[in-house]
C-alpha cells in the first residue's frame, strides 16, 4: 500500500467526485465558519434563488472584523459609531435569524475572532475539512484539519450544497529540527520560515509542519504557525494531531464526549503522515539557530532579526518602493527605529498565552511616552480568563488600552486605525501597504517583541526582559 501524507488522507476522505483533467474535484465540507464581511452576498444569492442552507448543523457564524472593541458600544448601550460596521453587524443578525444559522452575536460571551472561537469551542477537530470566507482559515490546520479560505461566491456554494469545487494542491513538508532557544517564539519561527521560503514559496501547496520543534509546541503556538501559512503563499498548513491536540480538545463544548470521544481519538491517531510518505517539496529549518524576528517591508517575507539591519538589494525597484513606503533605508538598524503604536491582537497572536507573554514584559513597567499600546483579546472567553489572571490589570497599570475582542487594528475595519506615517509593531499577520490605515507602517513581531517595543518606545530585543 502506498504511504500517504496527512493531507492525502483528509482529502481522499472528503472527495465526493475526484478531479479530472477538465474538472476540479467536488470536496465535502465538514464545517463552514461565517462572519459579517464575506457572507451578505452569499445570503442574497440564497434568497434570490429560494434556497436554504444545506447543513445548518455544520455552519457556525460569529462577528469579528468590523465589531467595535469599545466596551460602551457593545455593552454600554452606545450605538456602533462606524456606520459601515453597524450595518454589517445588523445584516448578519438579520441573515442568521432568517436562515436559522447559529450565530454567536455581538453580546454573546462565546463571540470572538472566527479562527479563535472555532478551536476554543472544540468545533475545529482533526481530519475535518473547514472553510471560511477569510484567508487565515489556515489557522485550524494546527489540529490536523484541512482548512482554507474561500471567496464570497464560494461561501454561497458551501451554504447551498455543503460542497466545494477544488483542484487538488501539492504537498510541502516544512521539517523543523532542534529546539527554539529561550525568548524565541512560534511567531519568530513562522516569520523565519517565510523569510526563507518566500511569500510565494508555498503557492499551490498545502504545508505540513513537522519535526521535533513542531511537536514541542502548544496548541496556541501551533495555531500561530498554521495561521501564517497563507503568508507563505500556501493554500493551507497542517500539523499532525497528537496528545497535545487531544488534551486541548477534550471537554470542549463541540468536541465529542464519552464513547464518541474514544472513537474519535482512535480515528485521529491514524491521520498522521505514514512513514515514507512522499511530499512534492521539502525544506528543513533548524529552530535552534533562530532569534526574535521583525518585518521591515510590506510583505511578511521582508523580515530580519530584531537586532538585524535592513538588507540591501541594489537595482530592485519593488524592494526600494517598499522601503520608501516604510521610511527605512538599507543598512539601518532595526533597534534604532522608534515606534508610535503597538497592537497586541489578531487571530495570529491574541490567545491567552500570547497575552501572558506580553504581560510578562509589561509587568511593573510603563508604556513609553508617545506610544499608544492597544491590547485586544481574541475572544470574550480569553478576555474573561485574562481578567481573572490579573493580566488586564497589568496592561492597564502599564498604560495600555484593554479592549473587547475582535479583529480590531489587524485591518482597522472597525475604526481602530494607525495614522499615516506612524510605525506600529503588530502581532498580526499582514504588513501590506495601508493594512492598518492609509500610510500606516506595520512591523510584524511576536507579543513579547511588541510589548518590549511599547515599553522602550523603539524596536527592542524582548530577551532583555527575560526574568
Ligand atoms: S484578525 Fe486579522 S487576519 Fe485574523 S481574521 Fe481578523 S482581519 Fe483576518
Amino acid at each position: 500500500m502506498t504511504a500517504k501524507t496527512m493531507f492525502d488522507k483528509v482529502w481522499q476522505a472528503h472527495e465526493v467526485v475526484p478531479e479530472s483533467a477538465d474538472t476540479p474535484a467536488i470536496l465535502y465540507i465538514d464545517l463552514h465558519l461565517v462572519h459579517e464581511v464575506t457572507s451578505p452576498q452569499a445570503f442574497d444569492v440564497l434568497r434570490s434563488r429560494g434556497l436554504q442552507l444545506r447543513r445548518l448543523d455544520r455552519t457556525l457564524a460569529t462577528m469579528d472584523h468590523s465589531t467595535p472593541t469599545d466596551t460602551a458600544q457593545i455593552f454600554g448601550g452606545m450605538p456602533i459609531r462606524l456606520e459601515s460596521a453597524a450595518k454589517q453587524v445588523r445584516q448578519l443578525e438579520l441573515n442568521c435569524a432568517e436562515f436559522g444559522v447559529n450565530l454567536l452575536g455581538l453580546r454573546d460571551d462565546r463571540r470572538g475572532i472566527v479562527h479563535i472561537i472555532g478551536p476554543e469551542l472544540g468545533a475545529t477537530q482533526p481530519g475535518k475539512t473547514i472553510v471560511c470566507g477569510d484567508s487565515h482559515t489556515s489557522t485550524h490546520g494546527a489540529f490536523g484539519a484541512l482548512a482554507f479560505g474561500i471567496g464570497t461566491t464560494e461561501v454561497g456554494y458551501v451554504m447551498a450544497t455543503q460542497c466545494l469545487l477544488q483542484r487538488k494542491p501539492k504537498t510541502f513538508s516544512v521539517n523543523v529540527t532542534g529546539k527554539l532557544p529561550a525568548g524565541v517564539t512560534a511567531k519568530d519561527l513562522v516569520l523565519a520560515i517565510i523569510g526563507r521560503t518566500g511569500v510565494n514559496g508555498g503557492t499551490g501547496h498545502v504545508i505540513e509542519y513537522r519535526g521535533p520543534a513542531i511537536e514541542a509546541l502548544s496548541m496556541d503556538e501551533r495555531m500561530t504557525i498554521c495561521n501564517m501559512s497563507i503568508e507563505g503563499g500556501a493554500r493551507a498548513g497542517m500539523i499532525a494531531p497528537d496528545a497535545t491536540t487531544f488534551a486541548y480538545l477534550k471537554g470542549r463544548p463541540y468536541a465529542p464526549s464519552g464513547a464518541a470521544w474514544d472513537a474519535a481519538v482512535a480515528d485521529w491517531q491514524g491521520l498522521r503522515s505514514d512513514a515514507g510518505a512522499r511530499f512534492d517539496k521539502e525544506v528543513t529549518v533548524d529552530a535552534g539557530t533562530l532569534e526574535p524576528m521583525i518585518t521591515y517591508g510590506t510583505n511578511p517575507g521582508m523580515v530580519t532579526t530584531v537586532n538585524g539591519t535592513v538588507p540591501e538589494k541594489p537595482g530592485d525597484e519593488v524592494f526600494a518602493k517598499s522601503l520608501a513606503y516604510m521610511g527605512l533605508n538599507p543598512g539601518e538598524r532595526m533597534t534604532d527605529k522608534q515606534v508610535q503604536v503597538v497592537f497586541i491582537g489578531s487571530c495570529t497572536n491574541a490567545r491567552l498565552s500570547d497575552l501572558e507573554a506580553a504581560a510578562s514584559v509589561f509587568r511593573g513597567r510603563k508604556v513609553a511616552k508617545g506610544v499608544r499600546a492597544l491590547v485586544v483579546p481574541g475572544s470574550q472567553q480569553i478576555k474573561r480568563e485574562a481578567e481573572k489572571l490579573g493580566l488586564a490589570k497589568i496592561f492597564l497599570d502599564a498604560g495600555a488600552e484593554w479592549r473587547e475582542s475582535g479583529c480590531s487594528m489587524c485591518l482597522g475595519m472597525n475604526g481602530d486605525l494607525v495614522d499615516a506615517g506612524q510605525y506600529c509593531v503588530s502581532t498580526s499577520n499582514r504588513n501590506f501597504e495601508g493594512r492598518q490605515g492609509i500610510g500606516a507602517r506595520t512591523l510584524l513581531a511576536s507579543p513579547a517583541s511588541a510589548a518590549a517595543a511599547a515599553v522602550r518606545g523603539r524596536i527592542t530585543d524582548p530577551r532583555e526582559f527575560l526574568a
